[in-house]
């Protein structure tokens, strides 16, 4: 498709939850937006104001327990937020129309609550039509805002933009469809001088039904639809001052990095950074659309810029932890098993229980191996192991899958890790020192990220320990 004059250096911003928390955090989003807005064409993409997401979720959960009573309490919640916020934000003559539109909307999702009470259960599709109402909610009012301070702007529903494949709940992009709906329907509004105030974490299937991206997933959104409408840029607003060294909680002198590669920053969110949603840079990479992550509460901070390629220092750039997670180890009993086989079966019950696999390892000789994975996905994952072993272990062919919650999980990730030899070395050592045991060592081939998997309890100090021997933060 020809790329549209108008639609160069278009820029798209996705303003998190607590960047849409409130009337005065939603009118320095609109400050931003505008200004940038006159300098050249712009798309903002939004979250569910902060807690909102799960307040539905929960909502929704009471309403599958049959508690109308906590379904209610909820839904006043969910009202009389948007409602106050939508008095603080916009003149009054403008807020008629826009609280009509409110409370449909939050009549749409009363409905879809009703429903599951009936039923007694919650359909994953039902459930993600009624999630996205948070983003439905924010983005009307955040049009309408700025509209009212003179920036034309339409809200719009992903569910009519972002096309996806059926998985609810975890639902992946149809690219070329969604090239096709967005350069005709945000494309048409850009044209007209109208900036699209797009709901971030939905949309729908081919055939209409309403998915959602994962938790998190409006940063995904943003970098779909920069993806599909050529951007050339994405800005990412949170409320931290952009990607860190470390967890600042964990290390204090942990520092801002002012630039990283995609594949520095997915590794780190990946391996448990909070700031950016794993799968949002991938739709990047083929266009080398760079990313920003900034601070919307820190204006002055210059964030962190990620792109394709960064004059990096040699060895790592940053450390990264997760402590909610388990390691599962398989050990075949019988040398008769064939472990590729074992290995291949275990992997397709955890693809088939949708869980992520954050690191394995495996012993030739004693053909046993290990993984690592999410604490919340240990009872499914655990669940589809056990069926789709259950002859062997019935026949002791595999001994009893053993579960260890008592770990944790650290990356450490640098594109310059790659050329500075010695380096694992001197990792272990430091962890060592601090008296921490390392239960399993996984290093990806692309040699971007040494994962090490240690005891909970020594975690933190395994974070400082290395934050401290690489120097991070000192030569960024
Ligand atoms: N509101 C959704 C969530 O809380 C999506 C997002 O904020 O990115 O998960
Ligand atoms: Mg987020």
């Amino acid at each position: 498709m020809e790329r549209n004059e108008k639609l160069q250096k278009l820029l798209v911003m996705k303003f998190g939850g607590t960047s849409m928390g409130s009337a005065d955090r939603m009118r320095v989003a609109r400050e931003i937006t505008s200004t940038q807005a006159r300098q050249r064409p712009v798309a903002i993409v939004v979250s569910a104001m902060s807690k909102v997401t799960d307040l539905l979720l929960d909502t929704l959960r009471k309403a599958e327990g049959e508690d109308q009573t906590s379904l209610d309490a909820n839904l006043k919640t969910l009202e009389e937020r948007h409602v106050q916020t939508c008095r603080e934000l916009l003149p009054v003559e403008r807020q008629e129309a826009v609280l009509i539109s409110l409370h449909s909307i939050i009549g749409e999702f009363r409905r879809i609550a009703q429903g599951i009470m009936m039923l007694g259960e919650r359909p994953p599709r039902s459930v993600d039509e009624a999630v996205a109402v948070g983003e439905r909610l924010s983005a009307l009012l955040m049009a309408a805002h700025l509209e009212a301070t003179g920036t034309p702007a339409e809200a719009v529903n992903a569910a009519d933009v972002v096309v996806t494949d059926a998985v609810f709940g975890n639902a992946s992009p149809l690219m070329e469809q969604t090239r096709n709906r967005a350069q005709s329907k945000l494309g048409a509004l850009l044209e007209k001088g109208v900036l699209p105030v797009v709901t971030g974490f939905n949309g729908a299937t081919t055939d209409g039904r309403a998915t959602t991206l994962g938790r998190g997933g409006s940063d995904f959104s943003a970098s779909i639809l920069a993806s599909v409408l050529d951007a050339s840029d994405l800005w990412i607003w949170t409320d931290v001052d952009g990607i860190m060294t470390a967890d600042p909680r964990l290390v204090p002198h942990a520092k801002v990095l002012p630039d990283l590669t995609y594949a520095e920053a997915a590794e780190l969110a990946y391996n448990g950074a909070k700031v950016l949603h794993p799968r949002t840079l991938a739709p990047l990479v083929e266009k080398k659309i760079p990313v920003w992550s900034k601070n919307s509460f820190n204006l002055s901070a210059a964030g962190t810029k990620i792109s394709p390629t960064v004059d990096a220092p040699m060895g790592p750039r940053a450390v990264t932890s997760m402590a909610n997670v388990a390691l599962v180890s398989v050990e075949p009993a019988n040398p008769e098993l064939n472990s590729v086989q074992v290995m291949s079966r275990a992997m397709g019950a955890l693809a088939a229980a949708d869980a992520e696999l954050l690191a394995m390892t495996s012993s030739s000789y004693r053909q046993n191996f290990c993984f690592l994975i999410r604490r919340e996905e240990l009872p499914h994952s655990m669940a589809a192991l056990e069926t789709t072993f259950a002859l062997e272990l019935a026949h002791g062919y595999l001994k009893p899958l053993e579960v260890d919650e008592n770990v944790g999980l650290l990356a450490i990730v640098g594109e310059g890790m790659r050329g500075t030899p010695g380096m694992a070395g001197r990792i272990f050592t430091a962890i060592s020192r601090e008296q921490v045991n390392i239960i399993a060592i996984a290093q990806g081939s692309s040699e971007l990220t040494i994962a090490i998997v240690v005891r909970r309890d020594g975690l933190e100090k395994a974070v400082r320990a290395v934050h401290d021997e690489c120097q991070l933060g000192t030569r960024q």
